[in-house]
């Protein structure tokens, strides 16, 4: 027993070593190159692990150890300045029973519960500012907390870093003033800078974060001096290319600068000024001209603390800039004083962490896949890996133009996010992580499936395209597949594995042939086919294709729309389907019309109506149509399938699902009384109808909510259905906030 205690505190020894060293190295990375290599998930995970390998061997503790220092060395390129007061990090939790935790902590150490400020956790980098007599005297990083790197001289850059302090309520100014905040850039000005970087040729930057850092961790002052050398001295033609590349470089540092915000979240050493609460404390440097976030709330209980960390577990890509958590902060600084802080973190405060959004994993090959309308686009074939809540293997890289503004090789390890939670994104490459053995994609310039050279429809297009439709296989094996998908005629049995059967079998040439198959066909493919059974001879039809063939026979009544939607039209969605279907009530309708008809439908604009009349002048298309037609397919809307219509004019939107129907079975009741089911909220929607969406807020509910558009849920959709929209907004929800 003894021996393994020791082997254990060796073994401990050994891996505290390694991950200090591994924090360490990470965040030299992070302050110091602005180029980290791990994620912040893996960041977090590495100093986690050290906290909980140092409360079990406490005698491992050093005032070196990460979990005694704030993380962030001075680089040597900047003039040191010592802060007045010092500058903490925070603590972290990861999880509710954390939070309350520390909540418990709080409350045993005061001896009551405080009110607490709940703030957003702003992903930038921390500065401090010094304000004497009411003008900056000095914006520094914070460093390791004591002393940071002085960028006092890009100031004069940031519009939102005021040079001087004017009180709107007439108040004195302060002799003396240290404010901390966070600089970042807002998600959509990191967009503008990335799609300029793109336009000179130069790589994406990976996140808002990292470029907000290395934006003010420039040198302008030093490139300001370097051009006036140049000016001064140069001569000739080289010279003169030399300056203009010097100004264009100055210039773009500058328009970065301009572009850096500024939220104020702590106030350090002051004089003059009477600041008894955080809270009121914003109040006051607001009035001086200081940015302070307008979204800070103080709450009386933990319930109120937990609602708004949920509230922005959900909202949190509603925010204009990135946001990593939560800040819960005691509000009142006498109590604040009472708890004190520990050499990295006060007790005072805590940071709520969200699960990781961005993780890192191996971009392994980058294949590209025919669409059903011939869209050829790489994607990421990636190791897979776990980010916001699911498993990701794979993610769309759109165009050989995204691949390259991406700058991923194969092989390359990426950052990798789910957008707006949901889609899988790949950011960039881990460029320090390089081997040399990774390869650069290429896009293939030949269909993969059919070997037609492939082209963009018109000239400057970036996506390029098959453009043998009518028989490329991977496109009618895509076309089958939709045109059997729940949105449009929703054949049952009928999935990717039976369309690929029903091709290669030749049973289908395609979709057109869909609605003259017989069982007897069926038999000629073992995919539709079991053995036989006892007393039965030779092969008889599976149960699946018994389904598959019974759906096929209810598909040939389905209502126009749906249709419309089979025949893989370019942009014509459900949405475009509903209005062409009530527009125009028959397919034959639809082909005859022109442009200027098409166009003129409600919900119709030129590119549909150009895309809809050029695919009834294309021969074969014509021919897939007399197919069903003569197999059987319902191409209109008869009168009386319309019944009354008491939503007519009234547009509807419907996220998340509602009991007792499918997602298109929902929009279709709606439909058939007339509503518009459209597929995002805007100012002329009347009525959003949340369903269930498995605890998620919808960003559709958001943006309703901020339209001012009613929210109902499924009692509402019901009342809707029964006695109209008046009836459905007595069922209107509560805001969301
Ligand atoms: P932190 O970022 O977890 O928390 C402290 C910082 O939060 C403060 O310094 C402040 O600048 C900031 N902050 C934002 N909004 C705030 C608000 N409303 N009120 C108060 N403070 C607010 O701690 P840290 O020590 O700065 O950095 C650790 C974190 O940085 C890690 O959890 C990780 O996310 C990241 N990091 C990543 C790497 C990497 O390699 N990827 C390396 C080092 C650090």
């Amino acid at each position: 027993m003894a021996d393994d205690t020791v082997i254990g505190r060796e073994g401990a020894r050994v891996r505290w070593a390694e991950l200090v060293d591994a924090i360490n190295a990470a965040r030299s990375e992070y302050y110091q190159a602005d180029a980290p290599r791990l994620s912040d998930a893996e960041y977090d995970a590495l100093f986690a692990e050290l906290v909980a390998l140092e409360q079990v061997h406490p005698e491992l503790v050093s005032g070196e150890s990460p979990t005694q220092t704030v993380g962030g060395q001075r680089s040597e390129m900047f003039e040191p300045v010592e802060h007045l007061q010092r500058m903490y990090s925070l603590d972290n939790a990861f999880s509710e029973a954390e939070l309350q935790a520390w909540l418990d902590r709080v409350e045993s150490g005061l001896g009551e519960v405080p009110q607490l400020l709940c703030e957003l956790k702003i992903d930038g980098l921390a500065v401090d500012a010094v304000y004497v007599d009411g003008r900056l005297r000095t914006l520094a990083t914070r460093g390791d907390g004591r002393v940071g790197e002085d960028v006092t001289f890009n100031a004069r850059y940031i519009p939102a870093v005021p040079q001087r302090l004017a009180s709107a309520a007439g108040r004195p100014i302060p002799p003396l003033l240290e404010v901390r905040g966070e600089i970042f850039f807002a998600v959509a000005d990191f967009e503008r800078i990335n799609a300029e970087q793109q336009d000179l040729g130069l790589p994406a930057f990976a996140n808002p974060r990292n470029t907000a850092a290395g934006s003010l961790r420039q040198r302008v002052d030093r490139r300001e001096a370097e051009l006036s050398a140049a000016r001064a001295s140069s001569s000739g033609d080289r010279g003169v290319a030399k300056i203009a590349r010097m100004e264009a470089e100055l210039a773009r540092a500058r328009v970065r600068l301009d572009g850096l915000r500024l939220t104020v979240h702590g106030i350090g050493a002051v004089d003059g000024l009477e600041i008894t609460r955080q809270s009121q404390g914003y109040e006051v440097l607001a009035d001086l001209g200081l940015p302070v976030s307008e979204r800070a709330r103080v709450h009386e209980s933990a319930d109120g603390v937990r609602d708004f960390v949920a509230y922005y577990g959900e909202h949190r890509h509603d925010v204009e800039h990135e946001i990593d958590g939560v800040v819960v902060k005691v509000d009142e600084i006498a109590l604040q004083r009472r708890l004190g802080e520990t050499s990295r973190a006060p007790r005072w405060a805590i940071a709520y962490k969200y699960p990781p959004d961005v993780v890192r994993t191996r971009l392994l090959d980058i294949p590209v896949n025919v669409g059903r309308t011939g869209r050829v686009t790489p994607y990421a074939v990636m190791e897979p890996v776990r980010v916001a809540g699911s498993t990701v293997a794979m993610a769309t890289l759109h165009n050989a133009y995204e691949v390259e503004r991406k700058g991923v090789l194969i092989g390359d390890m990426v950052f990798l996010r789910k957008a707006g939670d949901v889609i899988p994104e790949v950011l960039g490459p881990v460029v320090e992580e390089r081997t040399g053995q990774e390869r650069p994609f290429v896009m293939p310039t030949r269909c993969p499936e059919c070997g037609t050279a492939l082209r963009p429809e018109k000239e400057g297009d970036k996506d390029i395209r098959c453009p043998n439709t009518r028989s490329c296989p991977a496109q009618l094996r895509e076309r089958l597949f939709h045109v059997a998908s729940r949105q449009a005629l929703d054949i049952e049995g009928l999935g990717y594995k039976a369309a690929i059967a029903l091709l290669e079998s030749g049973l289908v040439a395609d979709e057109g042939d869909l609605f003259v198959l017989r069982p007897d066909d069926l038999l000629r493919s073992p995919f539709f086919t079991r053995d036989p059974g006892k007393g039965e001879s030779g092969p008889q039809l599976s149960e699946n294709a018994k389904v598959m063939l019974a759906s096929i026979d209810a598909a040939r009544d389905r209502p126009l729309w749906r249709v419309l939607v089979a025949l893989s039209i370019r942009h014509v969605g459900a949405p475009t389907a509903t209005d062409l279907a009530r527009a125009f009530g028959s397919l034959d309708a639809i082909a005859g019309a022109s442009v200027e008809d098409l166009a003129a439908v409600d919900g119709v604009g030129p590119v549909v109506a150009h895309a809809v009349h050029e695919w009834f002048a294309e021969d074969w298309h014509r021919e897939v149509v007399e197919k069903w037609r003569s197999g059987g397919v319902r191409l209109a809307d008869e009168p009386m399938d319309v019944g009354p219509q008491p939503l007519s004019g009234i547009t509807v939107v419907i996220t998340g699902s509602l009991p007792g129907f499918t997602r298109e079975g929902a929009a279709e009741a709606a439909v058939a009384l007339g509503a518009k089911v459209a597929g995002s909220v805007s100012k002329t929607t009347q009525v959003l109808v949340q369903g269930d969406d498995g605890g998620r807020t919808s960003s559709k509910r958001a943006k309703a909510e901020k339209l001012g558009v009613p929210v109902v849920g499924p009692d509402g959709f019901a009342a809707l259905l029964d006695a109209g929209l008046e009836a459905a907004l007595e069922h209107r929800l509560e805001e969301n906030a």
